[in-house]
């Protein structure tokens, strides 16, 4: 015999994140990760480079200080948020203590697809529920959910697509789920969101006690390369997912990073006032140019080409102009392509490319 991990772990694709380099292109315009345009707040670099003399002591396990900044920022409180390696790591901790063998995983057909990755590592079957016009439908959800149902995972707003469910929706969703099923609420780009009626999940995670909301600093905060996310929870799910995840699980530096970004008067005034004009100013010269702009919450477009072939060769017309967004495929819609929100300069690229890609040029 050799030595085979568990089965399921060879049904999982390896995830392939966003493409960085063009071959022959030396200034290249990375629109395929959602990063945010405007790199780290000063804060946060300044935090970082204090905390790099500090790097031979191991850090704060528990995470006190930015649990409390996180606390005090958001209001909420700081004993029921757990910070992790990324929001990545949050959901890998909530699906293996909640789910693997024998239990099935429910998620959106185009939902984030850590979800389905993390969920067959774990062993869950990952049943993925048909969309409605590229948004989350609740009623497929709960018709999907069945007695081996463990979670849950709803992205809101959700990536690649940028729909999002309004709240009574969301609220409809965790009503009419059994008690013993989790649902998770992955907020990555909450602090984008400027509709009215929306919360990004604290309200249900206060009122239930099986609702976990998690959250990032990779997008609106600028620091993906730091890994740092964290999660609001009930008492219960915060008690377990500290006693699984590893005693240091965020070094010292992403924690002095989130402290600092939090601390960085008016930048998440300024991301989304720049994001919202320039994903609307994107999204109307895209869909003057004849192609399908879907709506979205986030600091991207989802765009519909009409095929894959189309799709493909906008995705080269956008690579000969230095620009490299995401293609689709893995996330079943080959037809688009995700473009982030980038600097003015960047989205002037995209538009020229893509209305002379449509003129045919
Ligand atoms: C980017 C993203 C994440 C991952 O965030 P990290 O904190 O960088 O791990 C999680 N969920 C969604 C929907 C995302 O778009």
């Amino acid at each position: 015999m050799t030595l085979q991990p568990r089965p399921s772990i060879l049904t999982v694709e390896p995830y392939v994140g966003g493409e960085s380099k063009i071959l022959g292109v030396n200034r290249i315009l990375k629109l395929s990760s959602n990063e945010g345009p405007f790199g780290p707040p000063p804060k946060a670099i300044e935090a970082m480079v204090a905390a790099a003399r500090e790097a031979h002591r191991y850090p704060d396990g528990g995470a006190k200080a930015l649990r409390e900044a996180i606390g005090q920022k958001f209001g909420l409180d700081p004993a029921r948020i757990i910070c992790g390696n990324g929001s990545d790591e949050l959901l890998s901790l909530l699906i293996l203590a909640y789910g693997g063998e024998g239990t099935e995983l429910v998620m959106s057909a185009h939902g984030f697809l850590m979800y389905d990755i993390t969920g067959r590592w774990a062993g869950c079957r990952v049943i993925k529920v048909p969309e409605i016009d590229l948004c989350a439908d609740v009623d497929g959800i709960l018709r999907a959910v069945g007695p081996r149902t463990r979670m849950v995972f709803l992205a809101n707003p959700n990536n690649p697509t940028g729909s999002i469910l309004a709240q009574s929706e969301v609220e409809r969703l965790r009503a009419g789920l059994p008690d013993d099923v989790l649902l998770v609420l992955d907020a990555a780009y909450a602090e984008y969101v400027t509709r009215p009626d929306y919360n990004a999940g604290e309200k249900l995670v206060d009122a239930t006690t099986n609702t976990v909301m998690c959250r990032t600093f990779s997008k609106v905060f600028g620091l993906g390369g730091m890994r740092l996310g964290w999660a609001y929870a009930p008492v219960g799910i915060a008690d377990v997912m500290n006693r699984v995840r590893g005693p240091f699980n965020v070094n010292a530096a992403a924690m002095a990073a989130g402290i600092g970004a939090l601390a960085e008067d008016g930048w998440i005034e300024k991301s989304v006032a720049h994001n919202n004009a320039e994903r609307a100013r994107v999204g109307a010269a895209l869909t003057a140019a004849g192609f399908h702009v879907y709506p979205s919450e986030g600091n991207f477009l989802l765009v519909g080409f009409g095929d894959a072939t189309r799709a493909k060769a906008a995705d080269a017309a956008l690579k000969a102009r230095g620009a490299i967004v995401r293609m689709m495929g893995s996330y079943g819609l080959p037809q688009c392509l995700r473009i982030s929100i980038g600097l003015a300069e960047e989205n002037t690229v995209v538009i020229e490319a893509l209305t002379a890609f449509a003129h045919g040029g």
